[in-house]
């Protein structure tokens, strides 16, 4: 077992539509055009990590029904350890997506069996993974088995990347257990109330997740790149400048590719490594915006060196 990277993983099929623009409540639109996809915000982040050479280990839990099958398949087929991903009764979980003509997306999860990981074997599953250099988890799974995962990686000084995306509303429990947070401008609102545009937002609002436990906060910034803060010090990381066609899967290309550097360290990440972890994750991000949908938009690792070329 060599894997350096376990994902807590949400794993969901994406229903996709693509339309002029997001529709008003109550309002009915004409789109243009429909398709079907595997996503979920963990799968992403975990295929992301893989194509860029990652060895990978996916925690989670799929439906016994043909989605389940497709993404168990989809997932070997890029190399990632699935012996930790569980059947459910429940179905596997759903997104609705609906992206704009400007590549600006909204999204609707169900989440399905992705609410039912075992907290138990999710703690298993990292006592099982001897090679373990990072855990990376989001919202989206359930929350008991992410922070099981999480409690466990700690005691063993394998670092925590958590991801508070979808919505920052359920991060508290999570945040003792959480090396390096990343958040994107609206969960860093949810999460500290504080805005990250504002003068002092950005160092007031990482100052309660710093006392919190976590020890590194990303602020994920769309175009404007990133911010990254340790305890005394701020970096501003810049986006690269492309055309973005659709944005599904940025936030999670940037998680998968951030995991997969930081795991690669030989010891324990100082803050420059981080810095420079997400210089990279955003090279990888800025490929996944040219591109439509999230699976068919994450890049190999040669893919983002031809990019800046
Ligand atoms: P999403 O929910 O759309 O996946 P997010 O809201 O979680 O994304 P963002 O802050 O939008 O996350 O984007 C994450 C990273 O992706 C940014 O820090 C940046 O590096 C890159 N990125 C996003 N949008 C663009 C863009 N238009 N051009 C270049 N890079 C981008």
């Amino acid at each position: 077992m060599s894997q350096a990277v376990a994902v807590v993983a949400s794993l969901n099929v994406d229903h996709i539509v693509q339309a002029p623009r997001i529709p008003e409540p109550g309002e009915t639109l004409m789109g243009f055009s429909t398709s079907r996809e595997l996503g979920g915000k963990g799968g992403n982040q975990a295929v992301a990590a893989a194509r860029l050479g990652a060895d990978v280990a996916v925690i989670g839990c799929v439906g016994q029904d043909e989605d389940g099958d497709e993404y168990l398949n989809a997932l070997a087929a890029e190399g990632a350890d699935v012996t930790h991903v569980r059947r459910s009764a429940l179905p596997t979980g759903r997104a609705a997506i609906t992206v704009d003509a400007e590549g600006v997306n909204s999204i609707v999860v169900v989440a399905g069996a992705n609410a039912d990981i075992p907290a138990a074997a999710a703690e298993t599953a990292i006592g099982a993974l001897p090679s373990l250099r990072v855990v990376a988890g989001q919202l989206e799974a359930a929350a008991d088995a992410t922070e099981r995962a999480f409690a466990a990686a700690r005691e063993r000084g394998v670092l925590t990347v958590l991801n508070t995306a979808p919505a920052a509303d359920a991060a508290g429990k999570l945040l003792p257990f959480s090396d390096v947070v990343v958040s994107n401008e609206i969960e860093f609102r949810q999460l500290t109330g504080q805005d990250p545009f504002d003068g002092n937002g950005l160092r007031r609002g990482s100052a309660d997740l710093f006392a919190a436990g976590c020890r590194w906060v990303i602020v994920t910034l769309g175009a404007e790149g990133c911010a990254v803060l340790d305890a005394s010090s701020s970096a501003h990381v810049p986006a690269v400048a492309v055309r973005a066609v659709d944005t599904t899967a940025a936030g999670d290309s940037f998680v998968g590719a951030l995991a997969a550097r930081l795991a690669e360290l030989p010891g324990d990440p100082i803050t420059a490594d981080v810095v420079a972890a997400c210089g990279f994750a955003a090279k990888v991000a800025a490929v996944v915006v040219t591109r439509h949908g999230a699976h068919p938009s994450l890049p190999t690792l040669a893919e983002v060196c031809a990019q800046q070329e």
